[in-house]
């Protein structure tokens, strides 16, 4: 059985062009409960480590550079089969080819800046969750 939390950011460009509030809200609307959350800024190191799985693709030193360059918002988010459904409710990682309804396709600009992070299995939901929560800070 699938797990019942994932972890998510709004990533830099999100934040800057104000669409936190939005956001929040699709997520919201879609059924996730906000279990933890944290308005912080990656360093250049942290960005890396956080992303360290694509250490070896091309656009590695992009990633980096754009997820440290302004704030972003962390959480952990609950809901019954969370990974996939949160998933589908971001769509597909380039905007240009994501649903109508989903977040990317209403506030990513492009496949490098694109709103919002999900985790991809049950598995990195945990280690992403325990890369910006403690056991305390979870509701
Ligand atoms: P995701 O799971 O949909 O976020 O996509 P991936 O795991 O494949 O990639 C992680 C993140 O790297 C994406 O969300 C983008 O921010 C970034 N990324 C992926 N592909 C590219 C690319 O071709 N160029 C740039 N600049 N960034 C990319």
């Amino acid at each position: 059985m699938s797990g019942t939390t994932t972890f998510t950011m709004i990533k830099p460009d999100a934040v800057k062009a104000n669409n936190i509030g939005p956001i929040l809200k699709m997520i919201n609307e879609a059924g996730f409960r906000i279990k933890a959350m944290k308005y912080t800024q990656l360093t250049k190191e942290k960005a890396g480590g956080f992303y360290a799985v694509h250490a070896e693709r091309p656009f590695y030193g992009e990633l980096v550079d754009f997820m440290s360059s302004g704030p972003i918002v962390a959480a952990i988010l609950e809901k019954e089969n969370a990974v996939e459904d949160f998933r589908k409710l971001i769509g597909a990682t380039n905007p240009a080819e994501a649903a109508e309804g989903t977040i990317r396709k209403a506030y990513a600009t492009s496949i490098g800046e694109n709103a919002v992070h999900g985790s991809d299995s049950d598995e990195n939901a945990e280690i992403e969750g325990s890369y910006f929560f403690g056991m305390t800070e979870r509701f």
